[in-house]
């Protein structure tokens, strides 16, 4: 992959959670245990460490960089699950992907292994709430032919759409789970890390297209 994307996207990604962790500590106070903001920061610290050694490798190589580093700082279940998205995403990369189209399979790919791994799906209030309508705003973007400048935009808002809607959800999984319906009115953290992480990443690559 390109060098200079490559450190582009390794610093969006982690300025975006630097700059947010107190907001995803904040929401996980409410529904978990407090811990999802210094998780995030200490995993994606993790990563800009390795910034030097990720840069120029292809992209597999570098998704299997990232992803080993989030499940071993990271902790907590958001860890393993970040971990098996970006690792398997890895495992589907291959070449760098050409269009939209191979993106999307590639991150089809990831949302399967966080499927697996937390035994949980949409709806159910978790990451998932947004990996899953993200991706999906982006395979009908590609099958619309929607030009490359303007597909960011719709995998922010569809991020953005499915971060809301985890506010009336009850959780089914995860440490919010053991609250029931007192877990209701409140913004999923995990699914506040992903929004976060899809929209820097949009940010990138609206600013390549
Ligand atoms: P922990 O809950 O162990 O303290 P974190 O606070 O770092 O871990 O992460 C919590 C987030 O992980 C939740 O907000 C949710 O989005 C996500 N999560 C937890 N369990 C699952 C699961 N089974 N499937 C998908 N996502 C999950
Ligand atoms: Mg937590």
């Amino acid at each position: 992959m390109a060098p200079e994307l490559t450190l582009r996207l390794i610093d969006a990604t982690c300025a975006a959670i630097d700059a947010n962790a107190d907001l995803l500590t904040r929401l996980d106070s409410a529904i978990g245990d407090g811990d999802h903001g210094h998780n995030m920061r200490r995993g994606f610290q993790a990563i800009a460490a390795q910034r030097d050694e990720m840069v120029g490798l292809p992209l597999g190589a570098a998704l299997q960089k990232a992803g080993m580093a989030l499940v071993m700082k990271v902790g907590g279940a958001s860890g393993p699950l970040y971990g098996s998205l970006l690792i398997s995403m890895a495992k589907a990369a291959g070449e760098t992907p050409k269009d939209a189209n191979g993106v999307a399979a590639i991150w089809a790919e990831g949302i399967e292994a966080v499927k697996r791994r937390g035994k949980s799906q949409v709806g159910e209030k978790t990451m998932l709430d947004v990996l899953v309508p993200a991706q999906e705003a982006l395979c009908a973007a590609a099958a619309d032919g929607v030009a490359p400048g303007q597909i960011a935009a719709r995998v922010r808002k569809a991020a953005a759409d499915g971060l809301e809607a985890t506010r009336p959800m009850k959780a089914t999984k995860g440490r919010a789970s053991y609250l029931g319906e007192r877990s209701v009115g409140h913004l999923d953290p995990g699914a506040q890390s992903s929004a976060l992480l899809i929209g820097a990443v949009c940010d990138v690559l609206e600013s390549e297209a």
